[in-house]
């Protein structure tokens, strides 16, 4: 028997972040490229004053000057929070493609010709 309430199914079915902001689309996230050496972009919550900032990471390599995809994944709070919510298929299924997502939007190109070390956004 469904019970559900039709306005209720937006959210319902859409990543939240544990400070409470939803995430409907992966273009909401933020991602910050600190870390060169480490090869790593940070993926960030959109919300500026959230508590966790951090909700996951892409890594790459650098092959002839072109940044390579290695990995990406979302760190276990976001994961376990949204989990809890929609059920642990349905989140990882998301979450999964919201990294893919993310990951087709980056400058791959632009990645592997960053020099300085400097703190830029992608
Ligand atoms: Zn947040």
């Amino acid at each position: 028997m469904k019970l559900k309430k039709v306005n209720e199914m937006s959210e319902e079915n859409s990543i939240q972040c544990p400070c409470g902001r939803i995430i409907e689309d992966p273009e909401e996230y933020k991602v910050l490229f600190l870390k060169r050496e480490l090869q790593e972009i940070d993926i960030l919550c959109p919300n500026d004053s959230c508590y966790l900032r951090e909700l996951g990471y892409i890594k790459f390599e650098i092959k002839d000057n072109k940044a390579v995809f290695k990995e990406a994944s979302f760190y276990p709070p976001f994961v376990t929070w949204n989990s809890g919510r929609l059920g642990s298929d349905v989140a990882e299924k998301i979450l999964k493609e919201h990294l893919k997502k993310i990951a087709q939007r980056l400058d791959w190109e632009r990645l592997g010709q960053q020099k300085a070390s400097a703190a830029q956004p992608v």
